[in-house]
C-alpha cells in the first residue's frame, strides 16, 4: 500500500443495473420508461440554439422550479432540483443527516442509502422487511439521526399507507424523514399533501421512471422553505451549476405535458396488471406492486436460473444475489409487446424445465 492511500476516502460504489450496448434486446432491467419522452420535450432538444449553450445555465434552475411547483400546487421555495435523485437524496443525505445517531432504512431497499452513508460517514441501522416485504411502521419509532423510506419500496414494489408514513414522520419530528417516490406516479399516495403538516418531512422524486427522461438525469425535492434553503446552501458549496439548459428546458417542457403522461402512466398499469395476471398463472408469486416492475419468485425454479435463460434470449431482467432476496427477480413493465414475448418465452422455459 502506498503511504498516500492512509488518506484515501475508500468506498464501495453502487452497482447500477447493466446498460448493454446492444439495441437488439429487451431491457426489463432498470426500471426504464419503455415509452420515449413526451414530445414537445423532444421538440425542445430539437430546437435548443447554440447561442444559449454557449453560455453558463441558469444556476437557480428557475423555468423548472416554476413548472414544478406549479403543478404540484407548492411554493418555488419549496423546491429543489438535482441530477436525477440521485444527486438530490445524496445532496439530502449530505446536508441533513449530520447527527451521531444512526439513520434508519429497510434491510431490503435502494441499495444507494448505505453507499451515501458510508461515504458520508453516517451511521445507519437497517430495519427488517417482514415476511411480506412490509415495512414494519414501530421500526421507525425510535430514538434516530434521521429516516429514509422509498415509497413504493425498491426492489420490491410494495407499497406503504400514506397514514402509516405520516405515523413514522409524526414519530421523529426532531430528524428529517425523507420519503422517497422515485415510483410513486404508478398508482401510489405520494406525501406530499403532508408537506403543510410536517416541517421535518423531504419528498423526493425523479423524472427517469414515470416520465421516460432518466437520460437527462432530472430529479427534485419538496420540503418546507427552510429545509430547501440548506440543501440549496449545500449545493452551492458544492457546484452551482448542477442542472444544464438542455435539461432544465427539457424538463419544464416534460411537465407542461400532462396529456401525454397521463397517457403514458396509464399504458404501463395496465400491461403492468395484464403481466400480473400472467406471471401468476405460470406458479410465480410476487408482492402486490404499486410500481412499473413486479419483484417475482417461481416456487419450483430459481430466480437465477430463469434471469440466466432470460438473458441468453436477450431479455434483460434484474437479480439480486442478496440475502433474503436471491430467488426473486425483479422485472420492469415494459411495451405489451415486450410483456408478451416475456411471457410467451417463460411459458416455454418453465414447461421444458420444471
Ligand atoms: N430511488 C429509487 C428507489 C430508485 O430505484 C432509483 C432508481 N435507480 C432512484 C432513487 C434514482 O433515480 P434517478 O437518479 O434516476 O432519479
Amino acid at each position: 500500500m502506498a503511504a498516500w492511500e492512509k488518506n484515501v476516502r475508500r468506498v464501495i460504489p453502487y452497482t447500477p443495473g447493466e446498460q448493454p450496448v446492444r439495441s437488439d434486446i429487451i431491457k426489463l432491467n432498470t426500471n426504464e420508461n419503455p415509452y420515449p419522452p413526451s414530445p414537445e420535450a423532444l421538440k425542445v432538444l430539437q430546437n435548443m440554439e447554440g447561442q444559449i449553450l454557449r453560455k453558463y445555465p441558469d444556476p437557480a434552475a428557475e423555468e423548472l422550479i416554476q413548472e414544478l411547483a406549479g403543478y404540484y400546487r407548492v411554493n418555488p421555495q419549496q423546491v429543489f432540483v438535482g441530477v436525477g435523485s440521485d444527486d438530490v437524496l445524496a445532496m439530502s443525505f449530505l446536508t441533513f443527516f449530520n447527527g451521531k445517531k444512526p439513520i434508519l432504512f429497510p434491510d431490503i431497499t435502494y441499495s444507494f442509502y448505505d453507499v451515501w452513508a458510508d461515504l458520508f460517514r453516517i451511521p445507519y441501522e437497517r430495519q427488517p422487511l417482514n415476511d411480506k416485504f412490509e415495512i414494519c411502521t414501530e421500526d421507525y419509532k425510535k430514538d434516530c439521526g434521521g429516516i429514509v423510506i422509498p415509497n413504493p419500496n425498491a426492489p420490491t414494489g410494495v407499497e406503504k399507507d400514506l397514514s402509516e408514513l405520516e405515523e413514522i414522520i409524526a414519530a421523529n419530528q426532531d430528524v428529517i424523514v425523507i420519503i422517497d417516490e422515485a415510483y410513486i406516479d404508478f398508482g401510489g399516495e405520494s406525501a406530499i399533501k403532508l408537506l403543510s403538516e410536517y416541517d421535518n418531512l423531504l419528498v423526493v422524486q425523479t423524472f427517469s421512471k414515470s416520465r421516460s427522461l432518466a437520460g437527462m438525469r432530472i430529479g427534485y425535492a419538496f420540503g418546507n422553505e427552510k429545509l430547501i434553503k440548506y440543501l440549496n446552501d449545500a449545493k452551492y458549496s458544492f457546484n452551482s451549476y448542477t442542472m444544464n439548459t438542455v435539461t432544465v428546458a427539457m424538463g419544464a417542457a416534460s411537465v407542461r405535458d400532462e396529456a401525454y403522461f397521463r397517457e403514458t402512466i396509464d399504458k404501463i398499469i395496465f400491461t403492468r396488471e395484464w403481466t400480473k395476471k400472467e406471471l401468476a398463472r405460470l406458479g410465480f408469486v410476487f408482492p402486490d406492486s404499486s410500481s412499473n416492475f413486479i419483484f417475482a419468485s417461481h416456487s419450483k425454479c430459481p430466480a437465477v436460473k430463469i434471469f440466466e435463460a432470460l438473458k441468453s434470449q436477450g431479455i434483460y431482467v434484474r437479480y439480486f444475489d442478496k440475502p433474503r432476496i436471491d430467488n426473486y427477480l425483479r422485472i420492469t413493465i415494459g411495451t405489451d409487446q415486450e410483456m408478451k414475448i416475456l411471457i410467451e418465452f417463460l411459458k416455454q422455459y418453465l414447461g421444458e424445465n420444471v
